[in-house]
């Protein structure tokens, strides 16, 4: 896809083209006024804007099939904000627009997207519990789309989860008729709460032809454009990773997403200055070999305030400098998740942490 970064601003009369200004059909807009008079929409979504754009830019068949997408700023005026991250007003979406030539087309693409968003909760860490689940389209279409949902006991949604499938049904469009069509057994379904990390939704031609968005084919007729939204909002996958991986010491960040690659401690004993200057060293080495540290040189706390830090911030791998260690021929290292350390050089360490970035 081409990355894009449209306007939060929003023209109402691209959203009454679709029926979707009217506030019971989108109950999250917010609104407002302009000096000049009339209204403009905050973003909660960009079908309509994007397929508008591309009615100024898309002409023949050969300039398709389109792919774009941006990280940009939402607004959704939620009835209840809460559980920190998971649920606000405003939130970063990476949002991708699919604009195809036929159904088929759009069909290959909407598959292999669906496999692109498994692979991505696998890479954060949340492969085990997410699962590609059918579900309503809200206001974006009538038909079915594709959540993914992680189980969680925090979640808002019901899922119903196929384990053979490795598929889950939403509760609100779980029904007899669905599951005989979508080849899910009832007898074996689980009920789990999950959380929605993404959502896929099939278009069809509604925002196209709404909007007069056609393409120009070999015989130069014009065409309808089938289309597709992908969307995850990365707050609130953020806050699912930490829901889902934190032990009762605190959060246990994946490598793949990790703020930091180390957690630099140096442990000072009364007013040892050459175990700083050692720290100080092994700080410089790791920033020029382009690791990403954070470096606790605080002084006055104890060893025990430090760790407890460390496991509170859940960065992967933590290094402490001490006497000890220094004595013992370098660096302490232990990774999160796990409860023992060693001793390692310097030269050792960089191999590592170089090797797992
Ligand atoms: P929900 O049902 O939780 O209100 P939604 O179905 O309205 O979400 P979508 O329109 O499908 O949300 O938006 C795509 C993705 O954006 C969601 O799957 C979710 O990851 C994220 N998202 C939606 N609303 C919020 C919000 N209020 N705060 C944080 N992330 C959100
Ligand atoms: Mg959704």
């Amino acid at each position: 896809g081409q990355e894009i970064l449209m306007t939060t601003l929003q023209d109402p009369e691209l959203w009454k083209k679709t029926n979707r200004w009217d506030d019971t059909v989108v109950d999250i807009w917010f609104k407002s006024k302009m000096v000049s008079g009339g209204e403009v929409g905050i973003a909660n979504t960009h079908e309509e804007p994007i397929t508008a754009m591309l009615t100024h830019f898309l002409d023949s068949y050969k300039e398709m099939p389109i792919y774009i997408y941006q990280f940009q700023n939402k607004f959704r005026n939620e009835l209840r904000a809460k559980s920190g991250i998971m649920r606000v007003r405003e939130f970063i979406m990476k949002d991708l627009y699919s604009f195809n030539k036929s159904e088929e087309e759009f069909k290959e693409f909407y598959e292999k997207c669906a496999e692109a968003y498994i692979k991505i909760f696998k890479r954060v860490g949340i492969g085990h519990k997410t699962y590609r689940t059918l579900a309503a389209g809200g206001s974006f279409t009538t038909g079915l789309t594709d959540e993914f949902q992680t189980i969680s006991s925090v979640g808002e949604d019901t899922i119903y989860i196929d384990e053979n499938k490795g598929l889950a049904i939403n509760k609100e469009v779980y029904n007899d008729e669905n599951l005989e069509k979508y080849g899910f057994n009832k007898s074996k379904l689980r009920e789990e709460k999950a959380i929605e990390v993404g959502n896929i939704f099939p278009l069809g031609t509604k925002y196209a032809d709404a909007l007069g968005l056609t393409y120009q084919d070999e015989k130069g007729e014009r065409q309808k454009v089938f289309m597709g939204s992908y969307g995850i909002g990365l707050g609130r996958l953020m806050g699912t990773v930490v829901e889902v991986l934190s032990d009762d010491k605190g959060i246990v960040w994946p490598e793949s997403i990790a703020p930091f690659a180390v957690h630099l401690l140096v442990l000072q004993s009364g007013d040892d200055k050459n175990i700083l200057k050692e720290a100080n060293k092994v700080y410089e080495s790791l920033s020029k070999a382009g690791i990403e540290v954070l470096f606790d040189d605080r002084q006055g706390l104890s060893a025990g305030e430090k760790f407890a830090d460390a496991d509170l911030l859940g960065i992967p791998m933590r290094a402490v400098i001490s006497t000890r260690s220094i004595q013992d021929g370098g660096i302490e290292i232990k990774k999160r998740t796990e409860e023992k350390g060693e001793i390692i050089s310097l030269d050792e360490l960089l191999k590592i942490l170089k090797s797992s970035t």
